[in-house]
Parts: structure tokens; sequence; C-alpha cells
């Protein structure tokens, strides 16, 4: 089927649609109402259906594949790679699911998960889905103080925890921030689950509180713990935003809805059949984590790789080292590990061989042109760009090759996906924009089967922060957007990364896509900062490209000239730094507002999802410096 029809469809009749689309996933019982939209904006998918996520994931594949490549975990940090097929993984998780049990997990209680890429965390999330507990995995790199929040915010009865990750050779030891967290949170659960792998070797232990897997894990090896079916609505995880614009929000995810999105996902987006593997670069404490290095491949019947590691560690060739290996047909990642990659020589992209390898997605951030480029034309694959939130939990934005692949536009993310009827509206007016007119990305409701429910526990902060924003209700991106006369959209950065020049409304985007056109730069972050005349002027921080040995003044003097060449005088920055490093979010999100506040001395807001504070000191003193 085009996509034109096939989208059409799912938005105009949206019931017969899903309905069919449920087909794809397991139902202990079926559905008895595909939409339930009568109290919006919230709306309730496949009222009534039970079913498991574990158990689409995991034991609907033991008959078809059991010796097939379920998860392949792989670290270049520890040079340790695992192997495990679907039997396996069986296994392990009913023994991890026993242990869960004999802790006194059940049936929608909250279990916190800190853990880096390796098998144990996947076991542990598909663990508790078995048991109907709900997870929220929380990226193991957050120091201390964010874990407190988030379990307060989720009051868990237990922890997972690793002894330890590693990050570029270094252990990091995790289990001392646990128990740091542990002392500053209210609500600190009765257990810790430690997973040792013998990185921490003198790691302090809590009789009582802690607790040994290994030890758990001989004791119930091989046990057989039933699947608890879960009501379609019932929470299946818990797992907060990125914290860019704010304190992060608890998003809360379904049961059947988010199963029958992805398996929708891995066929029409990704072009993945049962049997195929998928490597996706992202951390499982990310939402493109739980959806493309868990849940996803794993209910598509697919191999998963799960890397730990740097995109350039040992080498830049590790992601197509890997590709080839394991014949992975998709690659899914990031433009900001991209551009890791771009620092380096170009060569490595044709070093293996890469003929199985089709399609590249990358998410996150918008995709630059010349990162685009240098992906395309080195690898000679299609890159494909697609939009997503935290929330929404699967592409809204994405061409869907698995269904019909539209000509690629460089800088735009395509089309919406199934269910999800986009606008591009007047900020202030709430009127529809003509193509080629910036507007707000919205979405109608109902919101599609896969997105967020709502806040945990904060069903008024859902209303408020998606859908208070116009008279009508619209779930908001708080991403501004312009769609063209061919329906392609096109993402301009967020709502409050607009600089106003003079009343002239320039996206920081914008700014930075011109800046980056030059060779030498690497990386660059644009901000607004107060002008006297004007309102607001573009401020520039940018790092160079390794081995660019160009007078620093040099480049910034073409980067301001390039500026006003492609947008013009108006747009003329008021100061370029070029620094060593950009200060950005633990999932590799730029801080705008971080630098915004620097430059005005103003407040940064929660700074605790930062993910290297010296990049911000160094810039501190750039600035005092002068450009
Ligand atoms: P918070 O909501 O807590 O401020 P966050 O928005 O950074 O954090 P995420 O949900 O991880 O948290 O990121 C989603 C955002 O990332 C989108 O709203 C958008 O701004 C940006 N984004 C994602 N994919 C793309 C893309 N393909 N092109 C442009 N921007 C993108
Ligand atoms: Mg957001």
């Amino acid at each position: 089927m085009d996509y034109d029809t096939a989208w059409r469809r799912s938005v105009d009749e949206p019931e017969a649609f899903w309905a069919e689309q449920a087909r794809l996933i397991h139902w202990e019982t079926p559905p008895q109402r595909i939409l339930d939209a009568a109290n919006p904006p919230f709306r309730r998918w496949f009222v009534g259906g039970t079913t498991n996520l574990c158990h689409n994931a995991v034991d609907r594949h033991l008959d078809a594949r059991p010796d097939q490549l379920a998860i392949v975990a792989v670290s270049t940090e520890t040079g340790v790679v695992r192997e495990i097929t679907y039997r396996e993984l069986h296994r392990e998780v009913n023994t991890f699911a026993a242990t869960l049990v004999e802790l006194g997990v059940g049936r929608g209680d909250r279990v916190v998960i800190y853990m880096p890429n390796v098998a144990e965390a996947v076991f542990a999330m598909l663990a508790c889905a078995r048991v109907g507990a709900i997870h929220s995995v929380v990226f193991g790199g957050f120091a201390a103080h964010n874990l407190a929040l988030r379990i307060d915010d989720a009051e868990p009865v237990l922890l997972i925890c690793a002894d330890a990750g590693m990050r570029g050779g270094k252990v990091i030891p995790y289990k001392p921030l646990v128990d740091a967290a542990l002392r500053e949170a209210k609500a600190a659960p009765p257990h810790v689950l430690v997973v040792s792998r013998g990185l921490d070797t003198d790691m302090a232990w809590n009789e009582g509180r802690d607790v040994d897997y290994a030890t758990l894990r001989a004791k119930h090896d091989g046990a057989d713990v039933p699947v608890t079916w879960l009501e379609s609505n019932e929470p299946s995880y818990l797992l907060y935003t990125s914290g860019t614009t704010g304190r992060p929000k608890g998003v809360q995810r379904d049961v059947g809805g988010y199963a029958v999105a992805l398996a929708v996902s891995m066929t029409a987006i990704f072009d993945l059949q049962p049997g195929q593997t998928i490597l996706c670069t992202s951390d499982v404490g990310w939402a493109v984590g739980h959806s493309y290095n868990v849940y996803g491949p794993l209910i598509g019947g697919c191999t998963a790789i799960l890397y730990e590691g740097l995109p350039t560690g040992p080498d830049p060739g590790v992601w197509w080292r890997l590709c080839e290996a394991y014949g992975a047909r998709t690659l899914f990642s990031s433009p900001t590990a991209v551009r890791m990659l771009k620092k380096q020589d170009a060569s490595w992209l044709r070093k293996y061989d890469l003929s199985a390898l089709k399609w590249i997605f990358l998410a996150g951030e918008p995709l630059d042109r010349p990162t685009y480029d240098w992906l395309t034309e080195g690898t000679g694959k299609t890159v494909i760009d697609n939009y997503w939130q935290t929330e929404t939990g699967w592409p809204a934005l994405s061409l869907m090759p698995g269904l019909d692949l539209k000509p690629v536009k460089p800088g735009s993310p395509g089309f919406p996906i199934f269910g999800y009827r986009m606008r591009v509206i007047d900020e202030g007016t709430g009127e529809e924009k003509a193509p080629g007119e910036k507007g707000v990305l919205v979405i109608e409701p109902p919101l599609p089967p896969g997105c967020l429910t709502t806040i945990w526990r904060d069903d008024e902060r859902y209303r408020r922060s998606y859908f208070g924003h116009f008279k009508e209700l619209l779930y908001s991106s708080l991403d501004w957007a312009v769609r063209d006369e061919e329906g392609y959209f096109f993402i301009l950065g967020r709502t409050d990364d607009v600089i106003n020049v003079a009343g002239h409304r320039l996206g920081t985007r914008e700014v930075e896509e011109s800046v980056a056109t030059l060779g030498a730069v690497a990386e660059v972050a644009v901000v607004g900062i107060v002008d006297e005349l004007k309102g607001q002027v573009p401020a520039v921080f940018a790092t160079l490209k390794q081995g660019v040995s160009d007078d620093p003044r040099d480049v910034a003097q073409a980067m301001e000239r390039r500026v006003v060449e492609l947008l013009g005088g108006l747009a003329r920055p008021a100061c370029v730094y070029v620094v060593g490093a950009l200060p950005k979010t633990r999932s590799g999100k730029l801080l705008r507002r971080s630098l915004q506040a620097l430059m005005q001395g103003t407040d940064p807001g929660d700074l605790s999802t930062l993910d290297d504070p010296n990049s911000l000191e160094e810039i501190r003193k750039a600035i005092a410096h002068g450009p």
C-alpha cells in the first residue's frame, strides 16, 4: 500500500486501521473497544484487551525462532560480547522474574533500573514487564541527585543497579551513586539488587538492604514465572524526559498501544522482518533505547545489537564492524554520535562490508546538512531523519521505507507516521500556517498508540504542559516547524530557542546551520542574548574538527562572514567563541539555555542533566576572557 493511502486511513478511520494493526501482537483477551476518546486530552487504546510486553517480546518467538539471536550485547569497554538466543533470553528473563517475585515485586509496583548497556538491563526490563511491574530506567550516567529525584517521584519497591559502568576505558562505579541517592531520597526502597560485573571490587555492601544478583540467579535458574496479563492501558513503564527545557517529566506508557505501535514501526518504518538485525547505538536509558534496543526489535522477532562503548572506541570503525559481523540491515543512531565520527577520517566508513546494511536512521536532534552529506557520501546508504520525543515513544515524523520510500529531502524528517495528524500553527492565533511559513508543530488528539498516556501521578501537568497552549485542545510539541508545498515537514528548533532581533524571529537552528557549512567547524550552538538596541542578538559557540590548525580567530571571523552571507546582516553574531566542548545533556542534546544564562548572568535553571560540567566551566572562562 502506498504511504498516502495508508496514512489517510490511519487518521480518518482510526478504529478500523488500528484494529488491523492490533493483530500484529498477541492478545490474551482481545480488546473490546479499539479507541475510547471520550475524555480528551486522555484517550485509551484497545480497551479491555489484555496482553504483556514480555510475552510478545520473548515467549511468542520460542516456537518459530528459539535458536535465533535475540540480543547481542557488545562492550568495547570490557571486551565482552554476549550472544543470547531467544531460548536463552527466555530462561534469563524467567530467572530474573523469579528474583523479582522473591523480593516482593508485583503488578503495578515500580522498579528503578540504573544500569549501563548490558544484557542484564534488558533482562531486568523484560522481567518487570513479565510480572506486571512498572520499570523506570534511569540513564546510568546521571548523578546521585538526579537519581534521587526520580526515586522520589516513582516511589519504587526495588532498585536494580550494576556495580559499575565504563566509558572511554574508565570504570565508573554506580553503586556509590546509588548509596548516595538512597541517603538523599525520601522514598528509598527496602532493597537494592546489585548485578556485579566484577568492575568495582571494593564496593560498599549494606547488609540486609543490598542483594547480590548472582546468588539469586543461581537459586532461581530454570524457574518458570507465569506472565501477568495486563489491561492494555495499565502502565508499562515510566521514563523521564531529557530535561533540556526544565524539570524532567515522568512520561507514562501503556502496554497494548505501545506494543502495537512498535510492531507496526518495525516493518513499516525500519523495514525489518523477523530474523533481521538492527544496531541501535542508543542507551537503554533513553526512549530510543527502550523502543529500539529492547522492545521493538524483540516484539518484531529481530536480533538487536546492544552496544556499550564510544562511537570512536576502540576505533571509529566499531559500528561498521558490528554491522558487518551481524549483517545489520538497519542502523539507528543520533546526529550527535555521527558528528563524533565526522571528526575522524571518512575512510573508516568504507573499511567493512556493509552490503547487508540498507538504512541509517538518525533521531534526537536536527540533522544538519553537512553531517547528512558526510554520512550519505561516506557510506553510500540512505540516511533517514526521524523526529520524535520521549513522549511519543516512537517516531512521529519519518519516511517509511518498509512501506513506500518517498524521496529523501535532506533536513526533513518527512511525513507524519500512522495515526499522527499534525499541523503547523501560529503560536498566537492558533491558525494553520501556509506552506513555507514557520509555526508551532502540534498533534491533534487523540494521540496515536505508543504515545504517553499521562505524566506519572500528575494528570494536571500532562494537560497543562502539552495541551494548555492553544484555545483548541492540541498537543504542542514545543518545536518550531515548517511544511513545504509537497507536505514535507522541517523542524526548526524548540519554541524557546528563538532569537528576536529587532522584531525579526531567527531560529537558532538557522544560524547554526549556516555556521556548520564551514568545513573547519565540528559542532555549533547559537543562543540569543539581550541587546539594548535590537532586543536580542545571536552569540555563537563552536568547536573545531580534529586536526584543524587554523587560527581560531580566523575561523571565528569566517563564521561571522558566513552567517551574514547566508542569512543577512540582521543575523550577524554579536560574538563568536571557539571552545573545546559544548554543554550537552546526557542524551547528547545541546543545552542552549545554559549558554544563554552564562552570557547574561541569569539563572540557567535545572542543570542536573548536564553531561560534562567542565564544558560550561571552560566556556565561563572563555566568556570572561572575551571572544
Ligand atoms: P525536555 O522535554 O525534558 O526538555 P527533551 O525535549 O530534550 O527534554 P527528548 O524527548 O529526549 O527530551 O527530546 C525530544 C526533542 O528532541 C524534540 O522535541 C526535538 O526538539 C528534538 N528532536 C528529536 N528528533 C529530532 C529531529 N529529527 N529533528 C529535529 N529535532 C529533533
Ligand atoms: Mg521535550
